[in-house]
């Protein structure tokens, strides 16, 4: 299956219980009738979960991200777990940390490992490097905090 306007393209291929559906070219208010329509369809199968490719997706505006949104809703109502996979490192800034956890996109590639984190102190998203850890009394790592690298107070952890 797949459907062509000029700018997008998303196709869909099938695993055992899961769809994924990958997007090529831009995902904007033009385009998103087509990832909703394509979702929609890969739903009355009732996947197990979709999975939205955007490795090859070079623009988003708050649209579609906005249409990622509802499409995951959309499959929440069917028991069905719709996440986001491959987005490109502008894409996954262009995601405010709520968005990424609810379409399960990953914290930014662990670069050198790296994380972008957001930080209370900076009162924004920096990159952090893992910090102290808490232990428990066997010696077990309880908790690893990560440190923010633009400030100098910033601690956080990773859910
Ligand atoms: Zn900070």
């Amino acid at each position: 299956m797949a459907d062509r306007v000029s700018e997008c393209c998303v196709t869909s291929a099938w695993g055992p219980d899961s769809a994924t559906l990958v997007v090529e070219g831009e995902l904007t208010a033009t385009t998103t009738d087509l990832l909703e329509g394509a979702v929609l369809a890969c739903l009355r199968v009732n996947p197990h979960t979709v999975a939205v490719d955007l490795a090859r997706v070079d623009f988003m505006d708050a649209a579609g991200i906005a249409a990622l949104l509802d499409c995951r809703s959309r499959a929440a109502m069917q028991q069905a777990r719709l996440v986001v996979i491959h987005p490109n490192r502008t894409l996954t800034h262009l995601m405010r940390p709520e968005v990424r956890a609810l379409l399960a996109v990953p914290p930014t590639a662990d670069r050198a490992g790296r994380r972008e984190l957001p930080c209370i102190a900076c009162g924004a998203t920096t990159e952090h490097v893992p910090g102290p850890t808490t232990r428990g009394a066997d010696g077990e790592v309880l908790v690893q905090w990560w440190s923010c690298t633009a400030c100098d107070e910033g601690n956080t952890v990773v859910d």
